[in-house]
This record gives structure tokens, C-alpha cells and sequence, in this order.
């Protein structure tokens, strides 16, 4: 899905032993929503304002030649409602009539409707208040559970994904900072900006103090040398101005990038 100038400059992306990168955008476009869906940030950008609910669910089935004939589709479609919780009614609606959670689960249903192995959740509840925001990752972990599937949960949110995740990656300027169990990175996080980004959650016995980062993210075509951190990082030395930091694993199962800790 990346647009030129973006590519792909290497490694691979494994879906058990088929590496994604290798296929055609025929094969690719089969296993996009049979076995890799994705639930979009905004589901109010991302659902056809011209269609109703069920047609839109049923789209990509359709899209997939699955075999099944009209009525076994739309049980399908029903059968996904049902599983986000939304009143079958909602199938025969256009999106303009569903309230912000009733989108995002609309979207949800649609991600879910081929069974698929991953589901790629992409802020999921972000445009949404933190009451139906609870709502949906219940049901997105509701449906976790019962298909099997894992959730790739994209977010800024280290709240949400304290409460959401086993395990997290965080990402930098398009890198990988550390990657550990939830435990790990939030009683041990080894990179400083998980550290900043933790401390930057508000904290209830502190009201009205709240930690930024300083500085801004910089541009990915013109990254600083080095570590990419480096212009923001408060532990900065000289050897993060131009060597790159190596992804390594400190204790096991938990990797980090950074200088600091490859003494
Ligand atoms: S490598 Fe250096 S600049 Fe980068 S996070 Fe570690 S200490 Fe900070």
C-alpha cells in the first residue's frame, strides 16, 4: 500500500512462512482481507458514504470469489454485526446515520467478516471519547479471543496499550526503539524516549503537570546521523552523533536501541 516516492527497502514480512513483500499485487490483494484486515483510523474517512453497512461488508467477499452464493454472503455480514455488537438493522444504513463508536464498529465488521489470521488496527478509537473508546477495544479483544487472530494494535495511546497488548514495539522516525513484554517496557523500559513517553502520561495525584518530549520528530528524508533520537535525547553523547545504534536484546525477549546500554 505504500505510494512512490515510499518503497520498500528491504527485510521481509512473514505471514507464517510466505513473505508478503515476494508476491504479485494479484496474490496480494487475495490475502488482504482473507487473512490480513485492517481497521482504519477514522472510520468516518474510510466507509463509502454511498453504500450501506451489509453491501460494504459484503464487498470484499464478493471482491474475493469465496464461492458463496448471495444469501450465504449476507449471513456472513450478519454474522459480523452481530459479533461487534451492532443491531442488525445497521446492515441496511448509510454511514451518516451511525454515530462515531456505530462507524467504528461498521469498519470493524468489515475487517472481520473473512475470519482473517491478523488484524491491523491503525488507532483504532482515536476520533472517539473514551467511553465508546473502551467499548471497541473490548470488542476488538472480544473477537481476538474468540477468532484467534492477532491484533496488530498501531497507537500513541501507552494507556490503551498498557491495558491492550502482551507485547509492544515502539517506533521512532520510521525505527525500532525497544521491543519488549508490556511488563518489561513499562517496569524496565531500557530507550530513553520510552522513558519519556511513559513519563508523559498524566498522572492522577498530579493534575495540571504534564511532561512533554522537547523538540519535534525529524524529517524521515533527512534524518539526523547517528541515532536518530539524538536531537532530543536527554542522555546524548557524542557516539550517538554519528554511529548508528544496533537493535539488540538485552534481557530475553526485550530489545533495544541505544547506546546507553551497549556497555
Ligand atoms: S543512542 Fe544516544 S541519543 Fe540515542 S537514545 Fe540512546 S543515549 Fe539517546
Amino acid at each position: 500500500m505504500i505510494k512512490t516516492p515510499g518503497r520498500i527497502s528491504g527485510g521481509q514480512i512473514l505471514l507464517g512462512d510466505t513473505d508478503l513483500t515476494k508476491l504479485s499485487e494479484e496474490e496480494m490483494r487475495q490475502v488482504r482481507a482473507s487473512q490480513i484486515s485492517m481497521v482504519p483510523q477514522g472510520a468516518i474517512n474510510s466507509l463509502n458514504p454511498v453504500m450501506r453497512v451489509r453491501d460494504q461488508i459484503i464487498d470484499s467477499m464478493l471482491d474475493h470469489n469465496l464461492g458463496l452464493s448471495k444469501a450465504e454472503m449476507i449471513e456472513r455480514a450478519n454474522a459480523a454485526l452481530e459479533a461487534v455488537e451492532l443491531n442488525l438493522k445497521v446492515g441496511r444504513m448509510y454511514p451518516h446515520e451511525l454515530s462515531g463508536g456505530m462507524k467504528q464498529r461498521a469498519c470493524i465488521a468489515i475487517s472481520i467478516a473473512m475470519s482473517p489470521q491478523v488484524i491491523i488496527a491503525d488507532e483504532p478509537t482515536s476520533a472517539l471519547d473514551v467511553v465508546t473508546q473502551r467499548q471497541v477495544m473490548q470488542t476488538i479483544g472480544r473477537l481476538q479471543e474468540r477468532m484467534g487472530s492477532a491484533v496488530i494494535l498501531i497507537g500513541h495511546d501507552m494507556g490503551l496499550m498498557a491495558q491492550f497488548v502482551n507485547r509492544m514495539a515502539v517506533m521512532y522516525a520510521g525505527s525500532l526503539a525497544e521491543l519488549g513484554s508490556v511488563q518489561d517496557i513499562f517496569t524496565h523500559p531500557l530507550h530513553p524516549y520510552t522513558q519519556m513517553l511513559i513519563e508523559s502520561l498524566p498522572v492522577l495525584g498530579n493534575r495540571g503537570v504534564f511532561k512533554g518530549i522537547p523538540g519535534i520528530t525529524p524529517l524521515l528524508r533527512d534524518l539526523p546521523p547517528g541515532c536518530v533520537f539524538n536531537t532530543r535525547c536527554p542522555h546524548v553523547m557524542d557516539v550517538c552523533r554519528h554511529k548508528t545504534p544496533v537493535f539488540k536484546e538485552y534481557t530475553p525477549g526485550h530489545w533495544a536501541a541505544c547506546h546507553l546500554h551497549e556497555k
